[in-house]
């Protein structure tokens, strides 16, 4: 580890976890820094909390099982499209 960056990529996989705010301290504190500097993936996680709040809406907060194997997909195909 060369420090507390970490590319797009390293933001991609853990970016569940970190919405479910269950990421550990240290990650978290990086994906931060990483989405302070990085207007791709701030504007991507912006997408995305729009779309988990419209999700949540529609479930009454009750969101699916799996749905973070789903959201994962999302985002790849997000991420492909680009
Ligand atoms: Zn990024």
């Amino acid at each position: 580890v060369s420090g507390p960056e970490i590319s797009c990529l390293e933001v991609w996989p853990e970016i569940a976890d970190f919405i479910d705010g269950i990421l550990d301290p240290t990650l978290r504190w990086r994906i931060e820094l990483h989405l302070d500097g990085c207007e791709r993936c701030a504007a991507v996680l912006d997408g995305v909390r729009t779309v988990l709040a419209l999700a949540a809406d529609a479930q009454m907060f009750d969101l699916p099982t799996g749905f973070g194997v789903r959201l994962k997909r999302v985002l790849a195909r997000k991420l492909d499209a680009d």
